[in-house]
């Protein structure tokens, strides 16, 4: 069993690489990809982890590519080359700034108005952000997510999921599930004298109405080209795969990504809703790779996903990386 789409603390996931490799070894697998997004930084460890456990490890990275709309995962690179690669160094140096420079906005706006919360006995909390929090790295949404929920789970003793909870707070889109959904059915493990299990969590936390008001737009122009992006893990001896593209990448824009030399589509992941059999169809046509990865961001920021399955949209294991 393999995974070759794992993410670890170095961008948004939730565990160290070493975790990481650890968990992959207790999950079974015989291989494992790390595929940080747009950062080389965790493979170090990973590695010397994996040389000290014996586990076999793909050098990997995710770069998000074409304004953040699709992205090119990369493996089998030389990695320290890459790493000394002025051109790598500028695509990610461009990518980190406008990353913190969004995230300095949303820390600005959280204090200006921050997100209120009270428990059933009628104690005040409230969600703020401090840049410093963060450390000096890429900021996610994620990172946000899962300081959100900290706050949450110290002062509400709720434990959320960290992507609903990035969503609801970012983004409409998963708002109707908080306002809906009972608090002890959004925390299985729910068990709090501070809030009633029978209510919602909007009835401790406020939020405006379109609960967007945190919401600050990426710099997209910091983002690389596909092609940019290609060329650099083909120049260190890497190939190149088109990752989930169901999410955010169109039939199209997979061809055109071919066309510029990508060597294979992550076929086989969770995210690939209904588009499996096409996309099989189309790498047995034009002989490419076909691989499979979860995309793990970790325990409990992935708690619907297992390392090495694809979970149940496709009920299938994750065996190989297959060029036909
Ligand atoms: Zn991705
Ligand atoms: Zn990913």
């Amino acid at each position: 069993m393999k995974d070759f789409h794992v993410h670890t603390a170095y961008s948004d996931g939730e565990h160290s690489p070493r975790e990481v490799i650890q968990y992959a070894i207790k999950a079974g697998l015989e291989e494992v990809a790390i595929t940080d997004h747009d950062t080389l930084d965790g493979l170090e460890e990973a590695i010397q982890t994996a040389n000290q456990l014996n586990m076999a490890l793909i050098t990997g990275i995710e770069l998000s590519v074409d304004a953040n709309s699709s992205h090119i995962l990369g493996y089998f690179f030389n990695y320290k080359k890459m790493q000394e690669d002025p051109e790598y160094q500028e695509i990610i140096s461009k990518i980190r700034r406008a990353k913190r420079t969004r995230a300095a906005e949303i820390c600005e706006k959280s204090k200006l108005d921050p997100i209120l919360m009270q428990d059933k006995q009628g104690n005040n909390y409230q969600i703020t952000f401090d840049l410093e929090d963060f450390g000096d790295r890429a900021i996610y949404t994620g990172h946000f997510g899962a300081k959100m929920c900290q706050v949450v789970e110290q002062n509400l003793g709720v434990r959320l999921d960290v992507y609903d909870a990035t969503h609801l707070f970012f983004k409409a889109k998963k708002y109707e599930k908080f306002a809906t959904t009972k608090i002890k059915d959004l925390d299985p493990n729910y068990n709090s004298a501070k809030v009633d299990g029978e209510k919602t969590l909007l009835d401790y936390v406020k939020l405006e109405k379109d609960n967007k008001y945190w919401h600050v737009s990426e710099d997209k122009s910091a983002y690389p080209s596909a092609k940019e992006a290609i060329d650099l893990i083909h120049k260190h001896g890497g190939i190149a795969i088109i990752a989930h593209p169901d999410e955010g990448t169109t039939r199209e824009r997979v061809e055109f990504y071919l066309g510029l030399g990508a060597n294979g589509i992550e076929v086989y992941s969770p995210k690939n809703n209904g588009g499996i059999p096409y996309y099989e169809g189309l790498v047995k046509k034009k002989h490419l790779i076909a691989t499979q990865g979860t995309d793990w961001h970790g325990k409990t920021y992935s708690p619907n996903k297992i390392l090495g399955f694809t979970g149940a949209k496709i009920g299938k294991r994750l065996d190989a990386i297959s060029a036909w």
